[in-house]
């Protein structure tokens, strides 16, 4: 990656804010053990051995340590059935020590992702997927955010992005990035009130889009999909795109990329964010965030 940016385009470090903001919840678990208050406690559902699902729910059962939660970790084999599954759910829904829970996708294909993410309380629902969150967030009411937007909104408000009035493009139409980002963007909120245009594999002429955008937020899954001559200059380019690409640069024959071809968009942005140490860190973050707000039932009581 090229670090030598162009004078006035500024890397957005998401390394740095969630740092930060595992730093001031850490503050505030001190804070509610000395006043001998509950505290958090975050569970996670892994079922399977895919790597990269192990990987994540690892690193957010070790940051959940890290910042003074409690925290389970459940896991089944792949084999597990969905009434299992679900019946799993109910005990966590009916624990009262347990704030908030996860149940990390992809799960197996025998079992309906649909339905699981509908038998998560709402009310302990920490990734914000349950469709309760879903329209609490579309009618703009207090509810979990889904953890990947979530983070950005974050990232945006802490380098004191302007957003009102702005033309946002965002490009992907994912349930858990895309759409909820889209509606985030267009809200009328202290980040957001942007006009938003939603992109997506349909979409006629991308390139004329993307060139009328002051803020591009790109959650496609193609390496290196958006290109210098998409991108206007003083443009704001959020990447959400976590691409594993074949590399001999590195020990272990890959290395990530995200959906902007970063050398050669960067110079001509006032904000961008890296990949990897962008969006990525704040997911855990957003989690963290959401977990704490649950155990002090500050969105559903
Ligand atoms: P997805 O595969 O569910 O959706 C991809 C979207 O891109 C689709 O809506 C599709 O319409 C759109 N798309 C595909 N080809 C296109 C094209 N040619 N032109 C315009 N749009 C096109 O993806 P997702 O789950 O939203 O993830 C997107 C990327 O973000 C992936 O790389 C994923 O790994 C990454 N991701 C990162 C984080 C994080 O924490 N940083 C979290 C979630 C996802």
């Amino acid at each position: 990656m090229n670090t030598n940016l162009q004078m006035g385009t500024i890397l957005i470090d998401g390394k740095k804010v969630s740092e930060e903001i595992q730093n001031e919840i850490a503050e505030e678990v001190k804070q509610l053990k000395a006043e001998g208050r509950k505290i958090p406690h975050l569970a996670a559902i892994l079922v399977g051995e895919d790597p990269a699902s192990q990987t994540y729910v690892g690193s957010k059962v070790k940051t959940c340590e890290k910042v003074g939660f409690n925290s389970t970790l459940i896991k089944f084999d792949s084999t597990v059935t969905e009434k299992e599954l679900l019946n799993k759910i109910k005990e966590l829904n009916e624990d009262d020590d347990i704030d908030g829970y996860i149940v990390q996708l992809p799960l197996p294909k025998h079992i309906s992702e649909q339905k699981i993410t509908e038998a998560v309380d709402p009310k302990k629902d920490a990734d914000g997927f349950h469709p309760v969150n879903v329209g609490r967030l579309v009618l703009n009411l207090p509810c979990y955010i889904s953890a990947t937007p979530y983070g950005i909104l974050q990232l945006l408000e802490r380098y004191k992005i302007e957003t009102s009035g702005k033309n946002c493009v965002v490009i992907g139409r994912s349930n858990i990035v895309g759409t909820p980002m889209s509606i985030l963007m267009a809200r009328n909120s202290s980040i957001g009130n942007c006009t938003v245009t939603l992109c997506h594999s349909r979409t006629k002429n991308l390139k004329e889009h993307t060139l009328n955008a002051d803020i591009i937020i790109a959650a496609i899954g193609k390496p290196d999909f958006v290109t210098a001559d998409m991108v206007k200059e003083g443009a704001v380019v959020i990447d959400v795109g976590i691409n594993r690409v074949t590399s001999t640069e590195t020990k272990s024959g890959f290395k990530l990329k995200g959906d902007v071809k970063f050398d050669e968009v960067a110079p001509k942005c006032s904000f961008i964010t890296p990949v990897p140490g962008g969006v990525g860190p704040m997911t855990i973050a957003s989690l963290l965030k959401n977990t704490l707000m649950a155990s002090k039932k500050e969105i559903y009581s």
